[in-house]
This record gives C-alpha cells, sequence and structure tokens, in this order.
C-alpha cells in the first residue's frame, strides 16, 4: 500500500536546475558589477524565493570547497562569492571544533 504523504515528500522528477528560477534568466542578473548593491539585492530577491535555493547552495559549497572569493563566481543560492566564503570558514570551524583531539 502506498502511503498517504509519497505524492507530498517524493522529490519532483528531472533535474533541479529546470525548477531553478534563473534558469530562463540572462546569467549577467546574478554576476552583478562590483559594488552595484541594487543589482546584488534584486539577484538575491530572486534566489530568496527559488524553490531549489538550498540544492543550489549545497551544490556551489560542494563544488568550490575551500576556495577564496576571488575563485568563485556569481550569486548563488542566494549567497555572494564573500559570503559562501564566510559559510565555509564557520562551518569548517565547527568541524574543527567538534572533532575530538588525540589523546596520548
Ligand atoms: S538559488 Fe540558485 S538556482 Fe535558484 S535562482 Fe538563485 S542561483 Fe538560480
Amino acid at each position: 500500500m502506498t502511503s498517504p504523504y509519497a505524492r507530498s515528500t517524493a522529490a519532483p522528477a528531472g533535474r533541479w536546475q529546470d525548477r531553478a528560477v534563473c534558469r530562463a534568466l540572462p546569467p549577467a542578473v546574478f554576476d552583478p558589477p562590483v559594488g552595484d548593491w541594487d543589482a546584488v539585492r534584486a539577484a538575491k530577491g530572486l534566489c530568496r524565493v527559488c524553490p531549489v535555493a538550498v540544492t543550489c547552495l549545497r551544490e556551489a559549497m560542494a563544488e568550490e570547497g575551500g576556495m577564496g572569493a576571488q575563485h568563485r563566481a556569481t550569486i548563488r543560492g542566494g549567497y555572494t562569492p564573500e559570503e559562501r566564503v564566510a559559510i565555509h570558514r564557520t562551518y569548517a570551524a565547527a568541524r574543527r571544533a567538534a572533532t575530538p583531539t588525540p589523546t596520548n
């Protein structure tokens, strides 16, 4: 018997990118000129209503690893390259703090 929740909890079919708000927008919308804070806010606003923002951010963080902001590009998952560096550093510090130190 199929769970009554099966329909609501099943992941939608297809690639997550196909459900992205940005899929039909020019890439430049998410790569605003340095210092253009209105454009940054506009791009972040689009990400805020994107149904796949969490997946997008997770993918970006996995791809970029410990890269510096200069090696990251565009707003992804609602965060600028600099913000993603800060997220990475916060999580890396939390992981280090949670890792038991070996005792002799
Ligand atoms: S969250 Fe990611 S997939 Fe969604 S609009 Fe922003 S950049 Fe595009």
